[in-house]
């Protein structure tokens, strides 16, 4: 039988190089005008507007050219790559990874079986022996990359659950408990949610004014959730928080995990890559203390999403997680595979993250990721001091990450009003992209500083645009 013409496109090595080159010829126009004084980071478009114009671009005729669509893909995307991107905290990955990007698409080997994923579970092993050694964690911890931090946070909340279990047989869900901050990601909820368990099942500790946890409140909540029968299984601490880029003292909450022999998972899917800073590493003084501990390598480390890591004290630990049958996978059950990554995780075929994550380390070491931090840490320190000075603004927090929190002040206007109409003005007007929280009730814009192509200069451009949208003076 021959193949057909179309069977003949998919693996034709003169397609690949004509529009290879083609496609990073245009990628590297791209940028070129990402990082130039004339940036622009948001096409605004309402969603049915959006709809209508993909609706009618997926009717036309076959498309022949690649390049047609790949530029229609750049036009109507968020420019994360801009100067003026300053938005959710997704990094413009480092450019080395868009070519291990096609490295791995090219050879999608998967990873749940040492078989399929050869060099990858290797590469996966020694990188995270190497993370979890940064983070003070015994020579006995490992880990494995999985598809983002919600999905990290559930795989460590699940393994503490199965540890508590396997100590305690017979313990129903309903009497189990967690506590964390009340400022923590909601994919903690979520993964309580998932895991059949209820909202009243999480015990949301108070925020001290900095928004870090308020360790003084511990004590009195374990005590009145173990009057109301609820054995607290796990204690999370914030490494840093979302909203507000806070973190938590995760000495303080080691000791007291210690004290009670709760686990003790740390959320470290942003602030983790402080680490990496001599300037910032303080930050995570006790990480070392954390049963598990997980840390996006697509938010502070130039990775594409998603790749996540999560790490285990003891190796031993996560073979807890999913303890099931899957034979015509793996022989042996019970054994520490380390290579058979699969028993572990969510995923069954995995694809390759870890390819991205070790060229960096490889190709530039751990310096890199310190070097991020301490531009984009310095940056929003540099916010926050134009801030603290002009009087039309107020700041919400003292920075301690990349995250910042201000709004305009306006009085006699409702500032919630005011500066959610600014808000709207800044993303129509498209040269920035910043969004939003809401703090005790509260409208603030929120700035996490991503992008290490942002200058100082164009931080005092926000501002001044800001103010002039506000209409308020200078
Ligand atoms: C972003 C974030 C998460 C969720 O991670 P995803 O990779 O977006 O799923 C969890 N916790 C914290 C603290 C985060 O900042």
């Amino acid at each position: 039988m021959d193949h057909t013409d179309l069977i003949r496109t998919a693996a034709d090595p003169g397609l690949l190089k004509q529009y290879g080159y083609a496609l990073i010829d245009l990628l590297a126009a791209d940028l070129r005008q990402a990082v130039s004084d004339d940036y622009h980071t948001l096409h605004q478009e309402a969603p049915e507007d959006q709809l209508r114009y993909w609706e009618e671009d997926f009717a036309g005729g076959q498309e022949a050219d690649p390049l047609a669509l790949f530029r229609k893909v750049l036009d109507r995307s968020v420019k994360i790559r801009s100067r003026g991107y300053a938005g959710h905290q997704v990094c413009p990955p480092h450019l080395m990874t868009v070519l291990t990007s096609a490295l791995m698409a090219y050879l999608n080997n998967g990873m749940a079986v040492y078989e399929m994923g050869m060099s990858g579970n290797a590469m996966e092993r020694i990188v995270l022996k190497d993370l979890a050694a940064r983070f003070g964690l015994p020579e006995g911890a490992a880990g494995f990359i999985t598809s983002g931090g919600s999905l990290g946070n559930l795989t460590a909340l699940l393994t503490a659950r199965a540890h508590y279990l396997s100590r305690n047989p017979g313990t129903n869900y309903r009497d189990l408990a967690v506590m964390v901050s009340s400022e923590a990601h909601y994919s903690i909820e979520r993964a309580l949610l998932v895991m059949g368990m209820d909202r009243e099942q999480l015990i949301k500790v108070p925020v001290k004014p900095d928004f870090t946890m308020d360790v003084a409140a511990l004590p009195g909540l374990y005590g009145s959730s173990r009057v109301e029968g609820k054995a607290v299984f796990c204690l999370i601490g914030c490494a840093c928080s979302t909203a507000t880029g806070a973190y938590d003292d995760l000495e303080a909450l080691g000791d007291f995990t210690t004290a009670h022999g709760i686990w003790f998972h740390v959320d470290a899917a942003h602030g983790g890559p402080a680490l990496f800073s001599p300037r910032y590493a303080h930050l995570l003084a006790g990480s070392g203390r954390a049963d598990s501990l997980i840390i996006d390598f697509h938010k502070m480390m130039m990775v594409p999403s998603p790749s996540t890591a999560v790490l285990y004290r003891s190796a031993g630990a996560a073979n807890l997680t999913f303890m099931q049958d899957a034979r015509y996978l793996w022989e042996d059950q019970d054994s520490d595979e380390w290579y058979n990554s699969g028993k572990r995780t969510f995923e069954c075929t995995k694809p390759m993250t870890v390819l991205h994550i070790y060229f960096l380390l490889r190709l530039y070491g751990a310096r890199l990721f310190g070097e991020q931090v301490d531009y984009l840490y310095g940056l929003a320190e540099k916010l926050a001091g134009l801030l603290g000075k002009d009087r039309r603004f107020g700041l919400l927090n003292r920075p301690q990450a990349n995250i910042v929190c201000f709004r305009v002040l306006s009085p006699p206007q409702d500032p919630d009003v005011l500066n959610r109409e600014v808000l709207k003005k800044l993303a129509a007007d498209g040269r920035f992209y910043i969004v939003s929280t809401t703090v005790g009730g509260r409208f603030y814009f929120r700035v996490s500083l991503m992008n290490p192509q942002t200058t100082p200069a164009d931080l005092e451009e926000l501002l001044a645009t800001i103010a002039d949208l506000a209409g308020a003076g200078s």
